[in-house]
């Protein structure tokens, strides 16, 4: 992408993360969050072709099943893919579709990790707060979102299918 056009797009970013932040005191809230994201992939879906590179995908550890020993924000491979969270599933991909799968405690973590990976490309998966503020802290770097759905409320036993990353990772293989 053009500079200037990445510069351009920054400016809309800032724009809709600025209105993002005002409306966080309103209930229009929710709906922006879902369109800045909606704009968002589909921003992403056009910058990036077909995946040429390493691709990351982020998950937040509360789709971690509450009561798991296992610890899996440092090394995933802990994990024993019992069958009580969705955690199991998701990391199968990183044999099948080839992508490195990093489950984080939040922000600051995810930061560094894809500083020091330095992927191409992103699939993120998040509440709004963290998933919007993410998307906007990581540009340019192209950051497809996925919010994680919540039957427990927040930070608790959240959900996030396998099916719907690989569907995501499929549509970018196939450009
Ligand atoms: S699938 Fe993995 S992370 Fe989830 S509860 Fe089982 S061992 Fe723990």
């Amino acid at each position: 992408m053009k500079r200037l056009n990445l510069l351009l797009l920054k400016i809309i970013y800032m724009l809709f993360y600025f209105v993002y932040i005002v409306s966080s005191r309103f209930e229009k809230n929710k709906k922006i969050s879902k369109f800045f994201l909606k704009f968002n992939n589909y921003i992403v879906k056009k910058r990036v072709k077909e995946r040429v590179g390493k691709v990351c995908v982020l998950l937040p550890h509360c789709i971690q099943n509450y009561n798991c020993i296992y610890k899996i924000t440092s090394v995933t491979d802990n994990c024993r893919s019992c069958g009580e969270c969705g955690i199991g599933d998701i990391l199968k991909l990183k044999k099948t579709q080839g992508v490195d799968i990093k489950v984080v405690t939040g922000g600051t973590l995810a930061r560094k990790h894809l500083k020091e990976t330095k992927p191409y490309f992103v699939v993120a998966v998040a509440c709004e707060r963290d998933l919007i503020s993410g998307i906007y802290d990581a540009f340019p770097l192209p950051v497809y979102g996925l919010f994680n759905k919540r039957p427990n409320g927040p930070c608790i036993n959240t959900e996030m299918e396998a099916e719907e990353i690989e569907h995501i990772l499929n549509e970018f293989r196939n450009g």
